[in-house]
């Protein structure tokens, strides 16, 4: 599905580049759960955002599907940060002045859907994932886990092929990150929904099938 070739990335600090991903190769296939691990500043982040189609100013191949993304501009880039992925953070990222529905509801109303035909599709998703009830509610007046919850509601209301999830349980306590792990694993195992997810914590690496390592820009896979 995901196919990266000799990715590199360098940041230019002064009048130096600082490499990031150097020669970073990694194949997702449909279905995948992929837990990338590996030291804060190792550049987990910055290959996320590259495959989430916010960045395009890297060397290699980037291929989806057969389509090549490595050569688009930045309209077309748009259309399928919309439309094929799902975004999750760490801090939740939610818009504090909307209510939880109005949040889930967003990435329709992008993708043309007129406000009338949301709003049983949005509450349908949230009675899943749990949180049928806090709809009319704001960010703040939820827990972080319900947060979590209403921004996994967010990345999927499209039906994007691949969630993206940057250390979603970082800001978690650890019954509330396994809640949240369990929502993941569902969705992967009985949706097929293709996770990658970036992780500090080893306990969220169990729910994942496979597991790679960055090391100053230098991804490997674990063999397991
Ligand atoms: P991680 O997510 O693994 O903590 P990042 O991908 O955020 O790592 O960052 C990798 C390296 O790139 C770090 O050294 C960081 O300081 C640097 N970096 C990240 N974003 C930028 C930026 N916009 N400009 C310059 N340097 C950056
Ligand atoms: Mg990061």
């Amino acid at each position: 599905m995901i196919k990266l070739e000799k990715i590199r990335k360098a940041y230019k600090a002064d009048n130096d580049w600082i490499p990031v991903l150097k020669d970073v190769d990694l194949e997702v296939m449909e279905k995948d759960f992929l837990a990338i691990m590996g030291p804060s500043g190792s550049g987990k982040s910055t290959l996320l955002n590259l495959i989430g189609f916010v960045d395009r100013h890297y060397l290699g191949n980037y291929n989806l599907e057969g389509e090549i993304v490595t050569s688009k501009g930045d309209a077309d880039l748009s259309r399928l940060r919309n439309q094929r992925v799902g975004f999750v953070f760490q801090q939740f990222n939610l818009i504090e002045t909307l209510t939880i529905e109005e949040n889930v509801e967003l990435p329709l109303l992008y993708d043309g859907w007129n406000y009338t035909q949301t709003k049983s599709k949005v509450q349908e998703l949230l009675e899943k994932l749990g949180i049928g009830d806090k709809g009319k509610k704001y960010p703040k007046q939820l827990s972080g886990g319900q947060q979590q919850r209403a921004a996994i509601a967010r990345a999927i209301i499209n039906d994007p092929d691949f969630i993206l999830a940057d250390e979603p349980t970082g800001a978690l306590d650890t019954q509330t990150s396994s809640d949240i792990m369990n929502v993941f694993k569902t969705l992967n195992e009985e949706e097929g929904v293709t996770i990658i997810l970036v992780t500090h914590d080893p306990s969220t690496v169990e729910y994942c099938n496979r597991v790679v390592h960055m090391q100053d820009g230098v991804l490997t896979e674990e063999v397991r």
